[in-house]
C-alpha cells in the first residue's frame, strides 16, 4: 500500500531491548472505519483509494509489510508519584515513515491489545475516548499549537467494560514522535547512564538534527535547553486559547513539545482560571492556571533524570530558560490576541487585569477575544452582551481603546490579523459531547462535520455559524470521565 517514496523505517528499535517489547496487536472483530484523515495521508506519502482497506489494520487483524509493533517502556511521575510500571500499556508502535518531503512519523494504535505493561487494564479503548482524541488533536491542529495527529480511527464490535458496556475502538496515532519525558526517567532510574546517553544521541539524531555537529557537553545541554523552551511555548500556547490538559504526568510530555496523550481535557467556555477538566483530580493539581507551573515541574522531572550523564550547572541553566520562554512567549500570544504591535509598558498589566475580569465575571473566553476582534466589523453590541454587568465591559472597552491609539497599523488590518489568533470555533466539551452520543448511534456524519468545521477555526463560515454558539446549560459543566 505505501507508494515507493515513502521510507520505512524502525529507528526505535535500535535502542537498548529493555526500551521496549514485541507484541502482536489483539485483533478486534467487524471493524468499521469512523473517521479517516486523508490530507494527512497525503503528507505521509500515502495516497488511499479505498479507506476501507485500512481498517483492518487498524483492527489488528493485518499488518502491513514492513511493521513491526512494539510496546515502548517507559515510567514516569503521575500526580506527583514516581511510577516504575508504566510503558504503552494499550498501544504499540507499528513503524516509523519517512515521507518524500524527509519528515519521520510515528505510527502508534492506541487500543491494539494488552501488553506486559498494562497492569490492570485491558489494553482498550472506548468509541467515546478516541473520538476525543481524534477531535482535539486535529482541532489543536486546526489552531496551529503541537499536537500529535490523528491518522485514521475505527470502531469494532467488541464490547469493553468501563462504567458500563462501551464500544471498542482503535487510533492510528501519528507524531515525529512518541518519546515521552518518561522514556528518560526510565533511562535514568531503572537502566543506567548508558542507555539513558543512548536514549538521549538517538532524540537528538531524529529530531534536533542541526544540534549534531556541536561538541557533547553543549550538545547536550543546548538540547535540554530547547526541550525546556519547547514546553514552555506550548503551555503558552495551551494558556492563550484556554486549552486545559487534565493529566499532566510526566509520562503524558512530549519530548518534541507536542500536546499529548488527550483524556478529560476541555477547552474553556466561561473563564475560570482554577477550572479543573479531570473530575479524579480532586487537588486541581492540573487545574487550567497550574498548568504553566506544572510544566515546570515535569521539565524538573526531566532534569533530574538528566543528571548521570549531565552537568548540574547545564542542567540548572537550562532549567533557567523554563520561566524566561514561557513569560515570553505567553505575552506574545496574548498581545497578538489584543492586536497589539507597540510596546508599552502598561500591557503586562492589561494583559492581567483583562484575565481578572474575564474570570471574575464569567465571560466566555473564545467569543470575548473574537468578538474584540471585530468590534469596527460588528461594534460593541457582541462583547457587551457576553456581560451581565455591561458597565465593566465599557470601562474595559474604554481602556482597551485608549490604549490602541499608540498603535499605528491601520484599525482593519489589526483586526484581520486579531481574527487570524482567536479562533471563531473551539472544540468546546458540549459540541464533542453531540457528536460522540450521534456516533454511539451509529451516525459518524456529525463527527466528520465537526472536524470539518475545526480545520479551518479562523475562518468565518456563516453556514456553520452554530458551531460558534455558547453552551447550552446541558454542555456547561460536564463531567468527563477519566475512563478512556
Ligand atoms: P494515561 O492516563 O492514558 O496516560 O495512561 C497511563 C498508563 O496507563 C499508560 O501506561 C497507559 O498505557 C496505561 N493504560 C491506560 N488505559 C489502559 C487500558 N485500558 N489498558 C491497559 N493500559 C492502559
Ligand atoms: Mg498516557
Amino acid at each position: 500500500m505505501p507508494k515507493s517514496t515513502v521510507k520505512i523505517e524502525h529507528r526505535y528499535l535500535e535502542l537498548p531491548d529493555s526500551f521496549y517489547t514485541r507484541v502482536q496487536p489483539t485483533p478486534l472483530s467487524e471493524p468499521r472505519m469512523v473517521c479517516f484523515n486523508h490530507k494527512l495521508a497525503t503528507q505521509l506519502g500515502f495516497h488511499v483509494q479505498n479507506e476501507a482497506d485500512w481498517a483492518k489494520v487498524g483492527a489488528g487483524l493485518e499488518l502491513l509489510d514492513g511493521m513491526d509493533p512494539v510496546a515502548m517502556k517507559y515510567t514516569g511521575h503521575q500526580f506527583g508519584v514516581y511510577n516504575p510500571e508504566l510503558g504503552d500499556g494499550r498501544g504499540l508502535l507499528l513503524w516509523e515513515t519517512v515521507a518524500p518531503g524527509g519528515t519521520r512519523w510515528d505510527w502508534h494504535l492506541k487500543g491494539a491489545g494488552t501488553t506486559p505493561y498494562s497492569r490492570f487494564g485491558d489494553g482498550r479503548a472506548v468509541l467515546r475516548s478516541t473520538i476525543r482524541e481524534y477531535l482535539c488533536s486535529e482541532a489543536m491542529h486546526g489552531l496551529g499549537i503541537a499536537t500529535t495527529r490523528a491518522l485514521f480511527m475505527i470502531s469494532a464490535k467488541d464490547p469493553v467494560r468501563r462504567e458500563s458496556i462501551e464500544t471498542a475502538a482503535a487510533l492510528m496515532r501519528v507524531a515525529q514522535s512518541h518519546i515521552r519525558f518518561g522514556h528518560f526517567e526510565f533511562a535514568a532510574h531503572h537502566e543506567g547512564p548508558e542507555a539513558l546517553k543512548t536514549l538521549l544521541e538517538h532524540v537528538i539524531t531524529l529530531h534536533f538534527p542541526h544540534l549534531i555537529s556541536l561538541p557533547e557537553e553543549q550538545r547536550h545541554q543546548r538540547w535540554f535547553e530547547e526541550v525546556v523552551e519547547r514546553t514552555a511555548r506550548l503551555i503558552a500556547d495551551w494558556q492563550a486559547v484556554g486549552f486545559c490538559h487534565g493529566v499532566m504526568n510526566s509520562d503524558n510530555m512530549s519530548i518534541i513539545g507536542d500536546t499529548f496523550d488527550y483524556g478529560p481535557y476541555a477547552f474553556l467556555d466561561d473563564f475560570d482560571a482554577g477550572y479543573i477538566c479531570n473530575h479524579t483530580d480532586q487537588g486541581g493539581r492540573y487545574a487550567y492556571n497550574r498548568q504553566p507551573h506544572t510544566g515546570f515541574v515535569n521539565c524538573q522531572y526531566l532534569a533530574n533524570a538528566l543528571l548521570p550523564i549531565m552537568d548540574e550547572d547545564d542542567v540548572r541553566r537550562g532549567m533557567r530558560r523554563y520561566e524566561i520562554a514561557y513569560n515570553e512567549h505567553f505575552k506574545n500570544n496574548m498581545k497578538t490576541k489584543l492586536g497589539l504591535e507597540e510596546a508599552e509598558e502598561s500591557d503586562m498589566s492589561l494583559i492581567m487585569d483583562t484575565f481578572s475580569m474575564l474570570h471574575e465575571h464569567r465571560i466566555d473566553y473564545t467569543r470575548f477575544f473574537r468578538g474584540i476582534s471585530n468590534l469596527n466589523r460588528h461594534g460593541n453590541a457582541p462583547v457587551l452582551d457576553l456581560f451581565t454587568d455591561r458597565s465593566v465591559a465599557d470601562e474595559w472597552l474604554e481602556r482597551f481603546e485608549a490604549r490602541l491609539q499608540k498603535e499605528t497599523r491601520a484599525h482593519d488590518e489589526r483586526e484581520y490579523a486579531m481574527r487570524q489568533v482567536n479562533p471563531k470555533y473551539i472544540l468546546r466539551n458540549y459540541l464533542a459531547q453531540q457528536v460522540i452520543m450521534e456516533a454511539q448511534n451509529g451516525d459518524y456524519a456529525p463527527l466528520k462535520d465537526l472536524l470539518k468545521v475545526l480545520e479551518n477555526p479562523f475562518d468565518e463560515q456563516p453556514e456553520h455559524e452554530h458551531y460558534a454558539s455558547l453552551p447550552p446549560d446541558w454542555g456547561k459543566h460536564l463531567n468527563i470521565s477519566c475512563s478512556s
